[in-house]
């Protein structure tokens, strides 16, 4: 299975998210299988292995080594050899659990024994994962496009941005061609109904209308209020006949989502210095995430925050190198140590917060990385 379908890989978030715990850890491993990558799968999941056979209850091993061979069955066998990452959750036991997932595009090397699967890569693809449709209207012809772009292709354009015309061709799928009277013709309707077919059943959030601007204001009026409810963005890109039209949408549409993030962000520091309804730091953060205050979740894509420990009896977080001596809610001193980037992301879809992993911010990394927009104080 492929990522090339954003609401699939949401879902997947989602039922992982809400995965009840079970007696059986769930192993969540993530892979990169670049040949450039830093270590090789194989050896980082004997190592890991060796590891963990070391430091896991004898009770729970049977379980998770019978896990390990599940994962090392799929790797063998099941996956698809052209993927560049993977991101498999196993448990065994009573409750056995089995999800795989194969990306286009790296994910890092991870893997994690908990009750609870780690989240935090999948969310990150997942929002980082883009996709739009594209309408071309022009007096003789029209065509439709679904254009998928990952995080690391709009860096690459970022970086190249000659190597656009090569990713158009790599990430685009056409849903609707014709050539016709587009000025006078019946067909604006055709296009109107693949555009609501589109949203209605795929979940399609991003719209971009180019060509003619008469006929692309034409195809405006004609199309159904579904359609304009639901998407997000109407962008108008008027350039002719040029042949690299959707290139050039690619290239506007990365411009757009880093204009969407530039305005979270000033949102963020506006509401922060006002003290107003926004928070900083993984403690404040996981305290408003356990009462689902949080509107929006925000991550620094290059700082990441501290372990974190929760409380066994009460669930209370505490962010801490070391381990706390009490809970401030209960008084336990009973604490399991847990990865802080897998407890925000679970939480924060757990309470439907938006998660939004922010590029590059000097005010959130100097606050560690972490911070959250509130619903209410
Ligand atoms: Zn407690």
């Amino acid at each position: 299975m492929s990522v090339t379908n954003n609401r699939t890989l949401h879902d997947d978030v989602r039922e992982l998210a809400e995965l009840p715990p079970s007696e059986s850890p769930i192993v969540s491993c993530y892979l990169d299988l670049r040949s450039s990558a830093p270590t090789d799968w194989k050896g980082a999941l004997v190592d890991r292995f060796s590891l963990l056979r070391r430091t896991i209850d004898p009770d729970k091993w049977h379980d998770v080594r019978q896990c390990f061979d599940r994962i090392r069955a799929f790797m063998s066998f099941e996956r698809d050899k052209n993927k560049k990452g993977v991101a498999l959750f196993v448990r065994e036991g009573t409750e056995p659990f089995f999800l795989a997932r194969e990306f286009d595009t790296s994910v890092p090397t991870f893997i994690a024994v908990d009750e609870h699967p780690d989240i935090y890569h999948l969310v990150e693809m997942k929002e980082t994962f883009h996709r739009y449709i594209v309408a071309v209207i022009q007096p003789t012809w029209a065509r439709v496009l679904e254009v998928n772009i990952g995080s690391a292709s709009i860096e690459a354009l970022q970086d190249h941005p000659q190597t656009r015309d090569r990713v158009a061709q790599e990430l685009t799928h056409t849903h609707y061609a014709r050539h016709g009277d587009f000025v006078r013709g019946p067909y604006l309707l055709e296009v109107a109904e693949t555009l609501e077919r589109l949203v209605l059943t795929d979940g399609h959030k991003h719209l971009l209308l180019a060509g003619d601007t008469d006929c692309v204001v034409r195809l405006e009026d004609t199309l159904p209020l579904v359609v304009t409810d639901n998407v997000m963005e109407l962008l108008h890109v008027d350039e002719g006949e040029r042949p690299d039209i959707v290139a050039d949408t690619i290239h506007r549409f990365v411009h757009h989502l880093e204009d969407s993030s530039d305005k979270l962000i000033d949102v963020f520091r506006e509401s922060f210095y006002r003290d107003e309804l926004a928070i900083a730091g993984v403690d404040q953060v996981l305290a408003a995430l356990e009462r689902e205050k949080v509107d929006t979740l925000l991550l620094s894509l290059t700082v990441h925050p501290e372990v974190c420990w929760r409380c066994e009896d009460c669930g209370t977080h505490v962010a801490s190198i070391a381990r706390p001596h009490s809970c401030r809610g209960c008084g336990s001193t009973a604490f399991i140590e847990r990865d802080t980037l897998g407890e925000l992301t679970r939480l924060a879809e757990r309470g439907e917060a938006r998660i939004e992993v922010v590029r590059k911010n000097s005010l959130l990394d100097r606050v560690g990385g972490v911070g959250a927009l509130l619903r209410w104080a």
